[in-house]
């Protein structure tokens, strides 16, 4: 074999092993396409116990105002879902857990009464939102379809991380409180949904997340489940999750 065949099979493997090593790489590369990101609107399956993001730690926190915001009553004959079978109104439901949550501390206010039905209009929550310049918002409501936990915060705050790690906590306390699964109906899923509260109007729930302030709108349990099977009747149990979620967020 003289000296140029030489070069030409050197060339030819070169050539190979760079097509070769090109390909692996972009083989590899493949593996590690992030997920598509929708902008406005996102969901995930929530992990139980990794409620990562930013530091919320705050040993004051028993000091400052948490404002409770019970689903619905915005106008009269505004109670959201109600079911004849089992009695139950939803603006009642989350009022009373709200009123649970709120024995637990002092600075806990709600944006509506949490003693009875009241009407408050969105103009008047917001109103209280903005003379309580709270810590954070909670509002309350109860869904219709599956057993589930599902978190709305805004996707346009500059307090989206805190708003996620706030869901996060208080979903965790709920699916860990075992009082609360003792004898229902198991919660079968938690999700923390993102969306833009400017697309919904004063009337829908989730306009009350266009507050700056780092915000949940909780969507618990269904309002479809009989009255013997549904965690959403332990009110004192669900009140004390929720508040441990809280104590979690910043601890
Ligand atoms: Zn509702």
């Amino acid at each position: 074999m003289n000296i140029q065949n030489m070069e030409v099979i050197i060339l030819i493997l070169l050539l190979g092993g760079g097509s070769f090593y090109m390909y692996t790489i972009f083989q590899h590369e493949e593996e590690f396409v992030p997920e598509p990101q929708v902008a406005l609107e996102e969901e995930e399956r929530i992990d139980l116990y990794t409620c990562q993001g930013v530091d919320t730690s705050d040993p004051e926190w028993k000091d400052k105002t948490i404002l409770l915001d019970p689903g619905h009553m915005l106008f009269d004959g505004d109670e959201g879902f109600s079911n004849a079978s089992n009695g139950f109104s939803e603006s009642t439901m989350v009022r009373e857990i709200a009123q649970s949550l709120s024995f637990s501390g002092s600075n806990f206010l709600g944006t509506r009464s949490l003693e009875k039905e009241e009407v408050a209009s969105t103009n008047d929550r917001v109103q209280r939102i903005l003379a309580q310049n709270p810590a954070l918002i909670i509002s309350f409501h109860v869904g219709e379809g599956e057993n589930t936990l599902n978190a709305f915060v805004s996707s346009t705050s500059e307090n989206i991380q805190e708003s996620r790690k706030l869901a996060c906590n208080i979903i965790n306390a709920i699916i860990q409180n075992d009082e609360l699964h003792n004898g229902n109906i198991e919660i079968e899923g938690r999700n923390v949904i993102s969306l833009n509260p400017k697309f919904y109007n004063e009337n829908d729930p989730e306009f009350i997340l266009r507050t700056k302030k780092p915000a949940v709108l909780l969507e618990m349990g269904s309002i479809n489940i009989a009255r013997n099977e549904n965690f959403l009747t332990s009110k004192l149990e669900l009140g004390e999750a929720i508040y441990k979620g809280i104590g979690d967020y910043y601890e």
